[in-house]
């Protein structure tokens, strides 16, 4: 290894082009910074090239089976024959080019420095970056951003973490799925709707513990309606499955940082930051290696939040209303409190529920078991929560996120007109309900 102390100047130093780093890097740029983005593997980072994208073709490519057979009921051609893992696997794989390239192309034309390395500390203000086996680089950075994202912590031999899992080209007769988590969820109902048979170990006694138990429900019996075997509460599992995958806790890329040498504390293994993303005045972290949800949109939003401090801007990054989605059958997400926190924390809550059954397009769509679940303060009616099952939640979620942002009330979703026949109608609904004046549910009652 080429070794010499000749270092280049960084303005602004980014370690990681995942949606953390390069969304940090686009915006410290547009307001003037010069960022330099150092990226070990394909920008994009977990989230496009083994994640989001890989993940949600593959849940879109098994739903479109599952509806295929759903409209052979009501009279379209039946669907026949075998899915084709080996081209699908070739349309998941352009889909995640495209958008590789689409990242690299917004960089190279917002004038960010983009240096292809494994990046670590040398010192308070200096950063070592490894290119290949035979050179490195230093870089003295004014600012730097931690984005580095994190990786699955790793199971026994015999399983594969999720990210294996979205690569395969055939579609295994028997798999066995460990996790309770919304990943482990999405790859069984995938594969059980792809042919496999599919067992669910979860840990516990519910599905996705850290939603509100009416989604775990809904998960629950949406996974087994798709064909899921769930155990709960399940230990060791004993049997012979093809293929197994485990999902759990991921683990931040720190270790290899040496944070040590710019005399950055890790303490419980992720990094805290204050609500303008610094550990330090010129140290930044954001996405998965902060502490909170590992989400790229919380990660998107911390590199906007970052980008904006970085420009000059006063910005702060606010956790309170960051949504959550499940791509599985049925489609389900939540965003602030549910009932149970909003109780815990002492708030006096009104709730509003609305049954798609109720809902023309659910009907429609033979999508008749899912719901609108609505938390409201009782005091005032300000949306605190929203939780959601049934087709196009992961959509709709967005509505009342914007809700808690805005700090609308129940009067304000109930009075804004929805279209008909669509399934955001639910949350309209829902709020009418809350408010004791429901139209399309009988004898819903004021809680
Ligand atoms: P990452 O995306 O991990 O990017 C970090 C980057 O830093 C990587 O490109 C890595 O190569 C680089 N890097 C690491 N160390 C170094 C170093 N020393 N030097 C240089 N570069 C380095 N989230 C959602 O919001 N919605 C979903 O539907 C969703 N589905 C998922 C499905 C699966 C199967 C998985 C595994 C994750 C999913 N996630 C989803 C989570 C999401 O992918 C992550 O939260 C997100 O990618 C985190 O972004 P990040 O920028 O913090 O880090």
């Amino acid at each position: 290894m080429v070794a010499g102390d000749q270092s280049d100047p960084a303005d602004v130093l980014i370690l990681g082009g995942g949606p953390g780093g390069y969304v940090a890097a686009l915006r410290a740029q547009q307001l003037g910074r010069s960022v330099t983005l150092i990226e070990r593997g394909r920008v994009g980072g977990v989230c496009l090239n083994e994640g989001c994208i890989p993940s949600k073709h593959l849940s879109r490519f098994a739903a479109a089976r599952s509806a295929a057979e759903a409209f052979a009921a009501s009279g379209m051609p039946p669907f026949s024959g075998r899915p084709d893992m080996i081209l699908f696997q070739k349309s998941r794989a352009a889909a995640v080019d495209t958008l590789v390239k689409g990242v690299s192309s917004l960089l190279q034309g917002a004038g960010v420095k983009v240096v292809e390395g494994s990046a670590r500390f040398v010192g308070r203000t200096r950063v070592c970056v490894e290119i290949g086996e035979e050179s490195v680089r230093y870089f003295d950075f004014k600012d730097v951003v931690i984005a580095t994202g994190s990786r699955a912590a790793g199971g026994d031999a015999s399983t594969v973490e999720p990210s294996r899992a979205l690569e395969w080209d055939s579609i295994p007769a028997t798999l066995l799925v460990i996790g309770d988590d919304y990943i482990a969820l999405e790859i069984a109902v995938a594969y059980a709707r792809l042919g496999s048979q599919v067992t669910l170990a979860a840990p516990g006694d519910r599905l996705l513990p850290d939603f509100d138990r009416d989604l775990s429900t809904a998960a629950l019996r949406g996974a087994r309606s798709a064909g899921v075997e769930v155990a709960l509460s399940s230990g060791p599992t004993l049997g012979n499955w093809e293929r197994a995958v485990a999902s759990g806790d991921r683990r931040p890329n720190l270790d290899h940082l040496d944070l040590r040498a710019a005399g950055i504390a890790a303490p419980d293994g992720k990094l805290n930051v204050d609500a303008q993303l610094r550990l330090d005045r010129h140290v930044f972290a954001i996405g998965d290696v902060t502490a909170g949800l590992p989400l790229a949109h919380r990660a998107m939003a911390q590199g906007r939040a970052a980008g904006d401090v970085l420009g000059g801007k006063p910005a702060a990054f606010d956790s309170r209303a960051i949504p959550r989605t499940v791509f599985a059958a049925p489609e389900l997400a939540a965003v602030g409190m549910t009932e149970d926190e909003a109780l815990a924390a002492g708030i006096s809550v009104s709730i509003g529920r609305f049954p798609l059954g109720a809902l023309g397009r659910a009907v429609i769509e033979s999508a008749t078991a899912g719901f609108a679940k609505l938390v409201f303060a009782q005091d005032g009616g300000a949306v605190l929560g929203a939780h959601l099952a049934g087709p196009r939640a992961t959509e709709l979620v967005a509505e009342m996120a914007l809700a808690i942002e805005m700090g609308a009330t129940s009067e304000d979703l109930a009075l804004t007109v929805h279209a008909h026949p669509t399934f955001a109608e639910a949350l309209m609904e829902a709020a009418e309900v809350s408010l004791g004046r429901p139209i399309h549910v009988r004898g819903a009652a004021k809680r």
